[in-house]
């Protein structure tokens, strides 16, 4: 459905999709975050891992491990972020902005 306005009845509308952005992004640096820890474990499952392959094995192992460990996680936090920022748009901030009268309001679908 299409959302209008309840001021002016305009479907001239915007999406802001403010919390939606600064929650991905959040999520992304939260996500980092804890995607460095996950790193670390990474680093030491594949350095576990590795060893089997010998000492290059090891090494190689490490790297692998943290560059899934913190992508995997980081990928997570931003995609957690994005739905918990939307959230907030449709229930706080207000999504959609009138570009007629200027008026926001949160769109809830009906
Ligand atoms: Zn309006």
């Amino acid at each position: 459905m299409t959302p209008i306005c309840p001021q002016c009845q305009s479907s001239r509308l915007e999406t802001r999709d403010l919390g939606k952005k600064a929650g991905a992004t959040l999520g992304t640096v939260a996500g980092a975050a804890s995607g460095a820890s996950a790193a670390l474990s990474g680093v030491e499952l594949g350095a576990v891992a590795g060893m089997v392959a010998g000492p290059g094995g090891s090494v190689l192992g490490a790297i692998a491990g943290a560059v899934l460990g913190a992508l995997f996680v980081g990928a997570a936090g931003c995609a957690m972020g994005a739905v918990l920022g939307e959230v907030v748009d449709e229930t706080i901030l207000g999504n959609c902005r009138c570009l007629d009268c200027g008026h926001s309001f949160s769109h809830q679908p009906a």
